[in-house]
């Protein structure tokens, strides 16, 4: 056993040396505090692991374990106005018999009374276990994977692509065949919750009376999705890496810019953005770096899968310029999607990677949508099409990237591409892949025929498009050296709460051949 808290306090020496004390629903282990060292806290409501727990994050040696201790978690928590200490311990088994790290973390009032545990010290590329205690109560028991080694380029590893999931359009019913496909990571690229008013004809209907702007409104928000079953359990059994996109504040903001500047003043707007990243670090098993500062969040982010593969978590909401509104303007080479600062960072990723597999992780997606069909362009504003000039000096920069694949949500449809070096010109080289990995829930169940009779026409616009559908579910990536599987699984509904799963496609990018094919 080994204490990841650092110098070892009176009362933590205690417990170290009080091996045979055992404290209610944790009698099958001897890692727990005594009761006599939490005496002189009063006891905590019941119910305070509704949230359940989470992992993220993964390193070779670490991951960062999550809960939020919520007795009433739509209606602000329900904790009293104090700091409490949460007990944690992460083992090598399940039943914890072999434990390999332990120590005490600080839920506090100001956080929600979340807890974010950042262990290291763990072995790469294996599972773990881990559990939360407080007051006399057990959290579920969680399971999470670590990262593999950092010099290791080969095995196999299992990523999953998830986005979009409102509430109101339907139940989460992609999660229960993703765990089923046990992925070694879950990468979540925006809108984990949706802003948008309670419906009184939606499927399930959004808790408050409109929409959250204040801090505890978004707690509330955040706390009714994790109460989803088929998330939850995801949670509790793979690492999630998260960025978030819009729907986490406000329909299409860019940076401190709302949807509607008219309605929401620029001081209201910066309260809500404050309110709104608090809330999404306080629920999200992410690093200390992603605590806010105010109206700003640090979420892009690396992460090294060994040599295997590099992921690009990009922030496409915070820096951006304000979207253009018409071609001409989407043309503006001023606009920037990304900012200096960031632009500059994933330049240099992408250049300086040692990886096999340069993953960028985008909210919005790269490849090129030309809605308009024949003569001419109709680009959304909202994507990197309607920033050309970053879109296009990126698409030039990855003819010299190792591999790139970008991997995308936003769009609520799976749009499968080639990423190419110059859209006006069809003939120009293929630089790389997209996958837009469709939504677990929004826009609910489809009309699949209506749907391929309004896009389908398209396609000879964007002869970069491999592969379109508009079923709800996720995208599968097993990546090796010499290349990339992917599975498009869909569910039949999400109408309901349980659902059929299937393989609609199956497709691969080959190692040191940009692009993408249906196989
Ligand atoms: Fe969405
Ligand atoms: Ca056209």
């Amino acid at each position: 056993m080994t204490d990841a808290t650092g110098p070892v306090s009176p009362e933590r020496r205690r417990f170290l040396t009080a091996g045979a004390a055992v404290v209610g629903a944790a009698a099958s282990t001897q890692l727990w505090l005594p009761a006599t060292a939490r005496a002189a806290e009063p006891p905590l409501p019941a119910d305070v692991f509704s949230l359940g727990v989470a992992s993220g994050d993964p390193l070779s040696d670490g991951v960062v374990l999550w809960t939020r201790l919520a007795p009433d978690p739509l209606h602000g928590g329900g904790m009293p106005d104090r700091a409490v200490s949460v007990q944690w311990e992460i083992a090598e088994d399940e039943r914890f018999r072999k434990g390999v790290r332990r120590g005490v973390a600080q839920a506090r009032p100001e956080y929600g009374h979340s807890v974010h545990v950042d262990v290291r010290g763990l072995h790469a590329d294996r599972a773990y276990w881990y559990r939360f205690k407080v007051s006399g109560q057990l959290s579920p028991t969680g399971r999470t994977r670590t990262a593999p080694p950092r010099t290791s380029s080969g095995g196999t590893l299992r990523v999953a692509l998830a986005s979009c999931q409102n509430w109101q359009n339907g139940y989460f019913t992609p999660y229960a065949d993703m765990l089923d496909q046990d992925p070694d990571v879950v990468l979540f690229v925006g809108d984990y919750i949706y802003e948008s008013t309670p419906s009184a004809t939606a499927v399930r209907r959004h808790e408050g009376t409109g929409e959250p702007y204040s801090l505890t409104q978004y707690r509330n928000r955040y706390a009714q999705y994790r109460s989803d079953p088929d998330l939850r359990a995801m949670h509790a059994n793979a690492p999630f890496v998260v960025t978030f996109d819009d729907h986490e504040v406000d329909n299409d903001f860019a940076g401190e810019i709302p949807q509607d500047p008219d309605r929401q003043p620029h001081d209201a707007f910066v309260a809500r953005l404050t309110a709104a990243y608090q809330a999404f670090y306080e629920h999200m098993p992410v690093r200390a770096t992603a605590v806010p500062n105010g109206p700003h969040i640090r979420m892009y982010r690396r992460l090294e899968f060994g040599r295997l593969a590099r992921l690009n978590v990009l922030d496409t909401r915070q820096y951006r310029s304000d979207q253009a509104t018409t071609q001409d303007g989407a043309k503006n080479p001023a606009l920037t999607m990304l900012g200096a600062q960031q632009k500059r960072w994933l330049l240099d990723g992408l250049h300086g990677s040692p990886a096999r597999w340069n993953l960028v992780a985008s909210q919005i997606m790269m490849a090129e949508t030309d809605l308009l069909i024949g003569a001419g362009k109709q680009w959304f504003y909202d994507a990197w099409d309607g920033y050309q000039a970053e879109r296009n000096r990126f698409m030039r920069e990855f003819k010299s990237v190792r591999n790139p694949v970008v991997l995308t949500g936003d769009r609520h449809l799976t749009m499968i591409s080639d990423l190419k070096e110059d859209y006006e010109n069809p003939a120009s080289a293929v630089v790389g892949a997209e996958f837009v990995g469709t939504s677990i829930s929004s826009n609910g169940d489809q009309d699949q025929a209506a749907f391929h009779r309004e896009w389908d026409p398209r396609m000879p616009d964007n002869p970069h498009w491999k592969l379109l559908d508009a079923h709800r579910g996720y995208h599968l990536f097993d990546i090796r050296r010499d290349r990339i599987d992917a599975q498009v699984r869909v569910v039949d509904t999400v109408l309901r709460p349980t659902a059929a799963p299937s393989t609609l496609a199956r497709l691969r990018v080959d190692a040191g051949r940009p692009g993408v094919r249906v196989v």
